[in-house]
């Protein structure tokens, strides 16, 4: 669809604390809508009530639509900045007598007969709400600084805003930000009001739901295009329902109308699907690199490429990686109530763990996945054990743990040396079952 006007959009936190990951949806489609009608994105951070700024909340907001790659076009501009601004539109409406001062601070005169009705976006409806129900309202506060309420309104108007898109909480403040438009002689903007997401429980988003800030999921190694994606899909469904969309099909695909109405659901199991495969999309090279980066003190970077191809189909965030190999590169910690779990008969295990040992110290051939699987085939034969039943064995005096990684080729990445020490002490320490 066409706009006659330039498409302004923006995202316009209060650094109040972590971007929230609810507030990615938030973001990102503002941030589709102005790219898709090739507008403009705008940053700028709501931080006039002072009271409630917290620290490095700024940067960290910032930090996150940067690692999420929704990159503003104008911005980060900072409300505390612009106090002037204000204090000259609050004179105006004062010389009107459309406000007033009282106590120290400059007040809306708010009318207080009739209606106000705008055309909600989402659910293309009419809303309503009677004026009687409004109150005057302080625009700038004792300290100089304004309200939200007024600074939304004055910047929303002075960057051009053509879609003021946020949270549904705001709807019921809109009647003020439409009163003082109309006070100025100011275009409405277009409202777009984004449904509440809930948990899984249907109460609101929270914690316990598995929310939690943008950043803890990008420190948990979720992957930016995986959450934007998720994101975009929790209140819209593309064309054709797909499920896996780039940035570049998100920018062309979506559209307003096709917003839902209804409060959709944060289902971090989705999340966690949907992160898995974009893992999967990435080639060994691109996934090792990634994972190199994210795991900034690993005791072997450099044997992490060769891990990759048997992790990549079990991963789903780049932080399970670390569960699933440490015992690659750190010594195993044995609980010894395990070799209980193995099938091997355990009046024969410790038997059985001898002849693997002296299996893998008589190993003429190389040191490699293929010779340790032929030689242990031929090993349950020659006992009359399982196969399965002996790789569980070996799988467990090397890791100790009953899941792994495809067992030879660990075998292989541990090395020689290790892998014969960690089966001896196995043999060493091997418990006296009752
Ligand atoms: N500063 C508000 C917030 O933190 C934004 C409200 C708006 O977008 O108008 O949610």
């Amino acid at each position: 669809m066409g706009y006659m006007k330039q498409v302004v959009t923006r995202y316009a936190p209060s650094p109040t604390g972590l971007m929230h990951i609810g507030q990615v949806r938030t973001a990102l489609y503002s941030y589709l809508l102005a790219k898709q009608n090739n507008g403009k994105f705008i940053l700028r951070l709501e931080d006039t009530d002072r009271a409630r700024l917290v620290t490095g909340s700024a940067e960290n907001i910032i930090d996150t639509l940067a690692w999420l790659g929704l990159n503003w076009d104008e911005g980060p501009s900072y409300q505390s900045t612009r106090k002037q601004i204000y204090q000259e539109h609050a004179q105006i409406l004062l010389k009107q007598g459309k406000a007033f001062e009282k106590e120290g601070a400059i007040w809306f005169k708010m009318p207080t007969a009739g209606v106000t009705t705008w055309q909600e976006v989402i659910g293309d409806k009419q809303i309503s709400i009677e004026n009687s129900l409004q109150q005057d309202f302080v625009m700038i506060k004792s300290d100089g600084f304004p309200t939200y309420n007024f600074a939304v309104v004055i910047d929303d108007n002075l960057m051009g805003i053509s879609h003021v898109v946020r949270g549904v909480e705001f709807i019921s403040s809109t009647p003020k930000h439409i009163a003082l438009y109309q006070a100025f002689g100011w275009e409405l903007p277009i409202f777009v009001h984004l449904p509440l997401i809930l948990g899984s429980d249907k109460s609101k988003l929270s914690k316990r739901h598995g929310a939690k800030p943008a950043s803890d999921f990008r420190e948990d190694g979720y992957l930016p295009q995986a959450i934007l994606n998720y994101m975009a899909l929790i209140s819209w469904t593309p064309p054709e329902g797909k499920e896996i969309l780039t940035i570049a099909e998100m920018i062309k695909d979506f559209s307003l109308s096709a917003i839902h109405i209804n409060n959709p659901i944060f289902d971090v199991t989705k999340l966690d699907w949907m992160n898995g495969e974009y893992i999967r999309k990435m080639s060994d090279e691109e996934l090792t690199e990634k994972l190199q980066q994210f795991l900034t003190d690993h005791p072997a970077k450099e044997k992490i490429g060769q891990v990759v191809p048997l992790i990549k189909e079990r991963i789903k965030k780049l932080s399970d990686f670390v569960p699933l190999t440490d015992f690659l590169w750190e010594e195993p910690e044995y609980d010894l109530a395990i070799f209980e779990k193995i099938k091997v008969a355990q009046n024969n295990q410790l038997e059985v763990l001898k002849q693997i040992l002296e299996t893998l110290e008589n190993l003429t051939k190389p040191w490699d996945a293929k010779s340790f699987e032929q030689q242990f085939r031929q090993l349950a034969d020659k006992l009359g054990v399982k196969h399965a039943d002996i790789f569980q064995l070996i799988r467990v005096a090397v890791s100790g743990q009953l899941v792994t990684p495809p067992l030879f080729e660990s075998i292989q990445i541990i090395g020689e040396a290790k892998t014969v020490e960690r089966i001896r002490l196995v043999i060493q320490r091997y418990p006296n079952f009752p």
